[in-house]
């Protein structure tokens, strides 16, 4: 016996690689946004007064959780917001799934959900995606201690429409369903708008992709007071002073300007498009993405290949070697220039 015995062992989560800033490649592995946040937020950090850093930040995150609940027409007793959407998953996850059953999540998604369970000791069973990586409502009638699902899904992109969230949070009335929508503003279709309907229901969204503030780390969730109050019980009794006031200063003025967050998702769904005729020209194939991202396998050439032969000429994507995905790119949606570069190479790589 010695210590180590004791220790509270994990296999972490792997985040994609974050090469050095001066770098100079083209980085489509991590779904960040091309784009920067809102002129508004550049404004705010240039006059931000230091002194400020002297005090603790609003333990509450008042402002920011005014502004969100404002733009999504719920009350800010309604909002809960973190450090990024994985300090906010990590919060419900240890919040609310103390069931002795299984939580349920599907096989292939956001590969954070098991290092969660097993960090806080949660049984969780994975529910096999169908052979076109879709969600079937019907898995997830069984008895279990909670659902999880990505929506629009990730590595997959492929979105669920509202009928199947709706089947699956009919089935589980008595457990807590969270919805990740960390792509929804790609296209996708919100679960927020099933809110009044469904007290089981935890909405989690980031400011990472759409509001292009990855850096920043800002995240929450939308749910009923009830839940979120519990939410902020665990919080408080774990770090009361989780997002700094800085955060939540520049997290406002990107809430603020709309038009800017409208636009930029436009921009990135308008080259998405395109990139899928493009990829499907040079013999690509993919379910449809709603997301900022297309996961993406060709016809004749392994994907590891082509992503080995990417990196060499300084592109980056993502690529799992594990079952089922290990013929797939997740391919992260970029400037105009940069997918023309990025297709430009491809077509070499593939000929
Ligand atoms: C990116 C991502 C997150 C985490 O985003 P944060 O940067 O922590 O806000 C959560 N879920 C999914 C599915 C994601 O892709």
């Amino acid at each position: 016996m010695n210590w180590e015995s004791n220790v509270r062992k994990v296999v972490p989560y792997v985040p994609g690689e974050q090469p050095s800033a001066s770098a100079r490649l083209i980085k489509l592995n991590t779904n960040e946004n091309p784009y920067p946040p809102a002129p508004g937020v550049e404004e705010i950090l240039k006059e931000y007064d230091i002194s400020l850093l002297r005090k603790y930040p609003d333990a509450t995150c008042s402002p920011l959780v005014n502004v969100l609940a404002e733009k999504y027409n719920v009350k800010p007793s309604q909002v809960f917001v973190g450090v990024g959407s994985d300090d906010v998953l990590a919060m419900a996850f240890l919040t609310f799934f103390n069931s002795e059953k299984s939580i349920l999540f599907p096989d292939i998604t956001y590969s954070f959900y098991d290092v969660w369970a097993e960090l806080f000791k949660i049984p969780y069973k994975q529910i096999p995606l169908d052979e076109e990586f879709r969600i079937r409502p019907e898995d997830y009638k069984a008895e279990n201690g909670g659902v999880v699902i990505a929506n629009p899904n990730a590595p997959t992109g492929v979105f669920m429409g509202l009928d199947g969230i709706r089947q699956i949070l009919d089935a589980n009335r008595d457990v807590v369903c969270i919805v990740d929508e960390a792509y929804v503003d790609f296209g996708a279709e919100s679960t927020l708008s099933l809110l009044d309907e469904y007290d089981n229901l935890l909405v989690i969204q980031t400011f990472s992709k759409s509001r292009s503030m990855a850096g920043l780390r800002i995240g929450f969730a939308i749910g009923s007071e009830t839940m979120i109050k519990y939410l902020n019980d665990v919080k408080y009794s774990y770090n009361s002073y989780t997002m700094t006031s800085l955060t939540l200063a520049l997290g406002v003025e990107a809430v603020k300007d709309d038009e800017y967050f409208r636009n930029t998702c436009e921009k990135i769904v308008k080259t998405r498009e395109k990139l899928k005729e493009d990829l499907k020209e040079l013999g690509f194939e993919f379910q449809d993405s709603k997301t900022n991202f297309i996961f993406a396998k060709h016809e004749s050439v392994p994907a590891e290949h082509i992503f080995t032969e990417l990196r060499k000429r300084n592109i980056y994507v993502r690529y799992w070697n594990k079952p089922r995905i290990s013929d797939y790119l997740r391919i992260t949606v970029g400037t105009d220039e940069e997918c023309d570069i990025l297709v430009r190479n491809l077509k070499e790589i593939v000929k």
